[in-house]
């Protein structure tokens, strides 16, 4: 007996371990469908625009380039494949920037908060109209996202959007109680919330290889296995990389969380990861539940943890507020759990008891890269005025990524547009402490934050010290 007992418990280590992968569920699946990987850089190369960084703003940029001017020579590198970075590893809600609508409007005034927020999300109807014209099946759901509390300090959390909203007549929430929540979704754990009617969900690996055809389509010259080594701040700007080099009137930046090796940036972001899991197909429970062609569910912890369904029948699980990167150690951070299989089981357990008995499949960790402000910041690098970056999506970027690509591609044609004038248009503020303060720094406000979220759902207030560390976290986009 005690023999057995052993042999399964470690046979159980092995399933565990065999669950987490740094590749995602996601990329693993696109993977599988088209696993065409473009040969790397070798020699040197010219080109109008040289991308550097195949997630969704990289692609995003190069397609809206080759559409503004088809003749343009546009060169994407990819230090690993198209996907690998937080693109192809998200949980796939497309939220429009709606949430963010009061502190857009603070900063940038009501005409550039409700542009920003409608042509967020008229992503939606674009992406979906690239997905038909590539006859691409993308997973895209359109049923909705409920945004929620799921607990009384979490309450209301909306309110402030909704009440700015209703200044300019927009009507973006709609108003749930426990009971609607449970109706729609089978959770029993959501207090209240709103429901965000013209969110959606997606399939991320599916999305990133979309735009990966998109963009060969239109005639890009990508290679991937080609990482940046090196960035000469000369005109025009030159791009080295193991094969060799591209020189190039414009490069763009387009590295997300591994802006930090680029030094006069590498003091505006904190980079943290978040842990997803997904669990075997379970179709019928899901169904059972009520949830089939239910909406999407994420909380309001500071450390988020959201819920949603995927297009086969799985339960996925995302925590924000994982591992916190050292320097530029973004490998190393997400090269490794940031929370077991079993915290993140228990933690699912929590928002769908019947829902988490059904083992884990996939695990992974992912990089996120948050800018002080929770804003994404676009423009030129001091001193170097012919290279752009675009960065600090700060965990919100699967619709955000396609106005950074407008952005980006505006500032790389020089145009004198609503784009290249954008809010998201900044110069870099050396935000965050340097190294190794910023770490420090940051694993006391990361606890602060754990303990503020852990005592508002113990009903209690939190201490003076939790209340000053947690002061020091970098902003919401919502404020709270
Ligand atoms: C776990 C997780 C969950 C998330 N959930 C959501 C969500 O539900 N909804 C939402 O809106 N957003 C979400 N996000 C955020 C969203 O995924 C990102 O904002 C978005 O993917 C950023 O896209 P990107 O192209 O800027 O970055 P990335 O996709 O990371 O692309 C950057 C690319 O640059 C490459 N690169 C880096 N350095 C070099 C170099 N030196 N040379 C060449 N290439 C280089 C990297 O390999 C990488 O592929 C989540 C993020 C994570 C990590």
């Amino acid at each position: 007996m005690m023999h057995d007992a052993v042999d399964t418990a470690t046979e159980d280590r092995i399933v565990k371990q065999d669950v987490w992968s740094s590749t995602s569920f996601w990329q693993k699946q696109a993977l599988d469908e088209d696993g065409d990987v473009s040969a790397p850089l070798i020699g040197d190369s010219r080109a109008d625009v040289c991308i550097v960084g195949g997630g969704f703003t990289g692609l995003w940029t190069a397609l809206h380039l080759k559409q503004q001017a088809p003749d343009l020579d546009v060169v994407l590198i990819e230090a690993k494949r198209c996907g690998d970075g937080g693109s192809g590893a998200n949980a796939g809600y497309a939220l429009p920037l709606w949430a963010n609508f009061p502190a857009l409007e603070e900063q940038h005034g009501s005409d550039e908060a409700l542009r920003l927020c409608r042509a967020s999300e008229a992503v939606i109807d674009e992406i979906e109209d690239l997905a038909r014209s590539h006859a691409a099946d993308i997973g895209m759901r359109r049923h909705g996202v409920i945004w929620g509390a799921t607990c009384a300090a979490q309450t209301g959390h909306w309110e402030e959007a909704i009440a700015s909203m209703d200044r300019h007549q927009v009507k973006h929430y709609t108003p749930l109680d426990h009971e609607e929540i449970k109706r729609r979704t089978g959770s029993h754990a959501y207090v209240a919330g709103v429901l965000e009617g013209t969110s959606a969900t997606v399939h991320p690996g599916k999305l990133v290889r979309l735009l990966r055809r998109a963009v060969l389509a239109a005639g890009v010259r990508l290679h991937e296995t080609t990482p940046m080594t090196a960035l000469g701040r000369t005109t025009p700007p030159v791009v080295t990389t193991p094969g060799g080099t591209i020189t190039a009137d414009r490069v763009v930046l387009a590295m997300y969380a591994w802006t930090g090796a680029i030094r006069e940036l590498k003091r505006e972001i904190v980079v943290l990861c978040s842990d997803v899991m997904v669990t075997q197909p379970q179709e019928q429970a899901v169904a059972a539940q009520g949830w089939r062609d239910g909406p999407a569910l994420y909380d309001s912890r500071t450390l988020t943890e959201g819920t949603r369904t995927t297009p086969d029948g799985r339960v996925l699980f995302n925590k924000a507020g994982g591992r916190l990167a050292f320097c530029t150690g973004v490998d190393r951070s997400q090269s490794r759990p940031g929370r077991s299989v079993d915290e993140l089981q228990a933690m699912l357990t929590t928002h769908m008891p019947d829902l988490a008995q059904a083992p884990a499949s996939h695990a992974w960790s992912a990089a996120i890269d948050r800018t002080r402000s929770g804003m994404p910041l676009f423009g030129r690098l001091p001193g170097s005025p012919h290279i752009l970056y675009g960065f600090g999506y700060s965990g919100r970027g699967v619709l955000t990524t396609n106005l950074g690509g407008k952005i980006l591609a505006s500032l790389a044609l020089d145009a004198d547009d609503a784009w290249s004038h954008a809010g998201f248009v900044r110069k870099p503020a050396t935000s965050f402490p340097p190294e190794p303060i910023r770490f420090l720094g940051g694993l006391a406000v990361r606890q602060a934050i754990r303990r503020k979220d852990q005592l508002d759902h113990a009903g209690r207030k939190p201490d003076p010290l939790t209340s000053f560390f947690y002061g020091f976290k970098p902003g919401r986009w919502n404020r709270r």
